[in-house]
């Protein structure tokens, strides 16, 4: 029996009764699979995210989304073989196929470490510092997590990737998601997500599936909700007018097409190592996953004397592909992902045909295969075309979502800019050139319009990740016809889908608010050393009062042969006076540090394991010979890390001379131990 892809819902599955939309086997058109919304209750589904989900995920802490997500990577990664054994019926290799499971994989791993280093054991994040509007009134920026649902509605070309991205970020965020698969390989997404929830380690209502049309979800979407989106500009265009979007300000973010460049600059002859990295790119983006991918490259911009020998160099490379039947050993490259793509692409030709000349493949020639169903499977043979007018429309706004690429000539750097520009906004673009001035003027004028620029040379071209790799740290998504989103971009992407509130209070409610102690709050002097007091028992704004410490002309001398800094300023009195800054020779900085740390360290074995740093070092004055320092050490904010038994203490740090005038501020970060358990 054909498998019907099911939806799960409020904790359980749902197979559906009708036969809904086939899903084909790519290389020779067998019906796999059908997928079918009918009889999902899209208002129940909303309503367990929001009431049992939402709930749910905002009890935990960063933290413990953070291990979460990294054990559900771990989980996931042990079970990849099983998505293995059936991807190839989409027509992706097995190459493809790792680039979007541990892809994805991959995704939930690196922000499950942001998370867990970057962000605090808390359920809230807390922009910088707060800015003092008035005395006694301060504003700061808190991120928190919206009561809503997101709906993802995803692209192909990537189940598990485009999937898994969306989630980590989500998750993090603490947000409940429903996830809508596109149905040529929505049965793909179903296994992994099955997976999912076989861990039993994310919180029910969570995650939610729906196999097929999710249409009449979006009626029950509403101002906390978000879309993200990911899939053709026409699609897009439809969603972005959707009724919860314009009337109820459901956030709406898309990552659509883009006609993405590459570009070889004027100086990378065929002779250098960036046009051998420009082509060996080339290559890879149209034969991965048959070009199926949202950055793969469009338009091959080249110095006019570069055309033919780009064309020929990639003709040599393109010439070597196996086109066939991904599961038959030795195909290179596997089909489309059903026949109906397959025309799609060909008509898509045919429309950059009218502004390029086809140097190979095209939608007029039946394309040798090795093996595989030609007519019924969606196989389409890799296509090079050279633009006949560099400024034809069509090889700037089609995307041929297969192997199909333009070769563009152009005459100058004003030039390229120009073309390049008429994508309207792309996802990436890639740069082969070793001239950094060239490419900082072309980078200014072209970032704009791209998500992300990726630079090609010799000192990285064997290192690189190729042109369309989407990175986690990295911003993914692009401007204009990109769709204008972001999916990827660290913890930004994090912030993205949180809600930006602006707080204003008094100092110490400020405190109270963000758990993060700062200046304009009061510092509470302690009757014990702070460094005698376990992590638990340590309150924000528990400071330390230190004695003074005058400092000498023979310290600057000692501590300048000591160390070697026989800096001027330290040592030449009339050098140091004459320079616009000082009066005369001052105390190094870095002797004020350690004489500030002499002041605070309580010394004996205690709570305190270890020093692992400073931030925001400034030296705000000069201390001159004769001069006495003392120190405020406070603690500004806490971090315990679970099941460790300790966590970090961050400290706010301020040098005063004896006319109270601050000298230098710092935070100092500590581990701290917690109390022990009996
Ligand atoms: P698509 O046809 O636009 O479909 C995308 C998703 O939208 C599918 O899940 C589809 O569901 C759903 N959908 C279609 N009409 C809808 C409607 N009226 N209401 C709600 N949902 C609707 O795109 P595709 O063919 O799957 O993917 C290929 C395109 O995606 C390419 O253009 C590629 O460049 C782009 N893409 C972009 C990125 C990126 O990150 N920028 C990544 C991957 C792909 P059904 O399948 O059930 O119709």
């Amino acid at each position: 029996m054909t498998h019907k892809v099911s939806s799960y819902i409020a904790g359980a599955w749902i197979t559906p009764e009708d036969e809904g939309a086939p899903i084909f086997d790519a290389s020779n058109g067998e019906v796999v699979a059908t997928a079918s919304s009918t009889g999902v209750d899209f208002e129940a589904m909303i309503a367990h995210a929001r009431t049992v989900g939402g709930p749910a995920l905002r009890a935990m802490t960063f933290t413990q989304r953070g291990l979460a997500l990294k054990n559900l990577a771990k989980y996931l990664k042990g079970r990849v073989d099983e998505v293995y054994a059936d991807y190839g019926v989409s027509g992706a290799t097995l190459a493809d196929a790792r680039v979007d499971v541990e892809g994805g994989i991959g995704v939930l791993f690196v922000y499950a470490s942001k998370a867990l280093k970057e962000l605090p054991n808390d359920t809230i994040i807390v922009e910088g510092n707060p800015e003092n509007i008035v005395d006694k009134h301060q504003g700061q920026t808190i991120y928190t997590t919206p009561d809503g649902v997101a709906v993802f509605i995803n692209a192909f070309n990537f189940p598990v990737w485009g999937m898994l991205e969306k989630l980590a970020t989500a998750f993090i965020a603490g947000i409940p998601v429903i996830v809508k698969p596109a149905t040529p390989t929505a049965q793909i997404a179903e296994l992994s997500f099955r997976h999912i929830i076989e861990s039993g380690i994310l919180p029910e209502g969570s995650v939610q599936f729906v196999g097929g049309s999710i249409v009449g979800a979006l009626d029950h979407l509403g101002g906390q909700d978000a879309i993200l989106f990911t899939g053709s500009a026409a699609t897009a265009a439809r969603l972005r007018t959707a009724a919860c979007v314009v009337e109820r300000g459901t956030k709406f973010t898309a990552e659509a097409d883009s006609v993405n460049a590459t570009i070889l600059g004027p100086d990378a002859g065929v002779d250098t190592e960036e046009f051998s990295a420009f082509v060996k790119g080339i290559f890879r983006e149209l034969s991965s996953k048959t070009g199926q991918k949202c950055t793969c490259i469009r338009r091959i911009f080249v110095p006019p004397a570069l055309v033919e020998p780009t064309v020929n160099a990639l003709l040599a490379r393109l010439g070597k592909i196996v086109v066939g039947d991904p599961r038959v050993e030795g195909t290179t490259m596997g089909p489309l992902v059903n026949a109906s793509q397959r025309d799609d692409v060909a008509s898509s030709v045919r429309a950059l045909m009218k502004g390029a000349e086809l140097r190979c493949g095209g939608p007029d020639i039946v394309p040798t295969i090795a093996s595989g169903d030609a007519e019924r499977g969606g196989f389409f043979p890799p296509t090079v075309l050279v633009a006949n007018d560099s400024r034809a429309p069509q090889i700037h706004e089609v995307e041929a979502f297969g192997p199909v690429a333009t070769v563009i000539p152009y005459t100058s750097t004003d030039d390229l800019v120009d073309l390049v520009s008429r994508g309207e906004g792309s996802l990436v673009a890639s740069v082969a050139s070793h001239d950094p001035a060239w490419i900082r003027d072309l980078m200014i004028r072209i970032a704009p319009y791209h998500g992300r620029l990726l630079i090609l040379d010799r000192e990285n071209a064997a290192t690189a990740p190729p042109h369309g790799a989407a990175l986690p740290q990295l911003i993914h998504g692009g401007p204009g016809r990109a769709g204008g989103g972001a999916e990827l971009g660290g913890l930004r992407s994090v912030k993205h889908m949180m809600q930006a509130t602006s707080i204003s209070a008094g100092p110490e409610m400020m405190v109270g608010l963000t758990q993060v102690w700062n200046p304009a709050a009061e510092a509470k002097p302690l009757e014990v050393h702070p460094f005698r007091i376990y992590l638990d028992d340590l309150k924000l704004g528990d400071t330390l009062f230190t004695g003074s410490r005058t400092i000498t002309l023979e310290d600057i001398e000692h501590f300048a042969h000591f160390t070697g800094d026989t800096f001027y300023a330290h040592m030449d009195e009339e050098a140091a006076a004459a320079s616009p800054i000082f009066k005369g020779r001052v105390a190094h900085g870095y002797f004020l540090l350690a004489a500030a740390a002499g002041l605070f360290v309580d010394p004996d074995p205690g709570p305190v394991l270890a020093n692992f740093g400073l931030e925001n070092l400034r030296f705000t004055q000069p201390v001159y010979p004769g001069e006495s320092i003392r120190v405020r050490l406070t603690c500004k904010s806490k971090l315990v890390r679970p099941g460790t038994g300790w966590g970090e203490v961050t400290w706010d740090v301020a040098l005063t001379n004896e006319k109270d005038e601050v000298v230098a501020t710092y935070q100092l970060l500590t581990i701290n131990a917690c109390r022990p358990t009996e």
